[in-house]
Formats: C-alpha cells, sequence, structure tokens
C-alpha cells in the first residue's frame, strides 16, 4: 500500500524489534491517515529537496513494541505521528536544518548525534496538523 508517491505504509511499520518479539505492529485506518499526513507534509517535500532515498528507522510503533524499545507512553509514534529518519550520505544535522527552516512541523529532534561525525544518531520529526504544529526543535542527549 503506497502512502504517498515515494513511501509506503510497509516502510513506515516495519521494526526489526517487532519480527524479532513476534509482535504484530498493525496501525488502524486513523493512525494511516496520520502516517500519510506525516508522508506528504514532512517526508515527500525532503524527498523532493534533497532527490535522494529517506531511510525510515521507526514510523509507527504499537504500545507492546514502543514499550519493548524503551520509549515513552506518549510517544508521537503512538499515533502515526512521527519517524526517526536518515538519508544516507548526508549529515543528520543537515537534515535537522533543513527541516527547520523549511517545513511545518510538530517536533523535530536530533538524537544522538555526534559533532564531526555525520552518520551519528537519526533525526526525528512528527507533524499533527498546521494549528497545533509547536515547532520545536532541539537536540538530545
Ligand atoms: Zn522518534
Amino acid at each position: 500500500m503506497n502512502l504517498s508517491d515515494h513511501f509506503t505504509l510497509n516502510e513506515m511499520i516495519k521494526s526489526q524489534e517487532a519480527l524479532r518479539r513476534g509482535i504484530k505492529n498493525d496501525p488502524d485506518a486513523p493512525v494511516i491517515d496520520k502516517l500519510r499526513t506525516l508522508c506528504m507534509n514532512v517526508l515527500e517535500p525532503i524527498r523532493e529537496h534533497f532527490n535522494r532515498p529517506i531511510f525510515i528507522n521507526s514510523g509507527f510503533r504499537c504500545l507492546r513494541l514502543n514499550r519493548a524499545i524503551g520509549s515513552k507512553d506518549n510517544s508521537q509514534h503512538l499515533k502515526g505521528e512521527a519517524a526517526d529518519i536518515e538519508i544516507p550520505g548526508l549529515d543528520n544535522r543537515d537534515l535537522a536544518e533543513y527541516i527547520n527552516q523549511n517545513l511545518n512541523f510538530d517536533q523535530l529532534i536530533l538524537e544522538y548525534y555526534v559533532d564531526g561525525q555525520p552518520d551519528s544518531g537519526w533525526v526525528h520529526v512528527s507533524y499533527v496538523n498546521p494549528n497545533v504544529n509547536r515547532k520545536s526543535f532541539f537536540r538530545i542527549p
């Protein structure tokens, strides 16, 4: 199932951890709509700007999977509103800066990035809708 021109539902739900633990990571229809919204408003514009494939480290996570990897119950990954992404060959800080300066989003987090190591960490980005998006950008740790 395609969510948008360049993104499939499968790549937004697949998880090595879910496979390993036998967790069925299947979102319901309203969550699929949110994943599509994220693809259309955030991932596709990034894909178009850099003209390179985006690797989805983690998109939707059901509660069981989310707890299995030690994430908080209020994570936007549970609602289909967030994805952890990378573009192979692109500095994750440059990716985050591009999103921050050019796109509408809810939360943008440069996670576990080490200065001087372009491929370290990943970029977490979430989208709800333009009326509630906080446009909050920070780094952890
Ligand atoms: Zn995330």
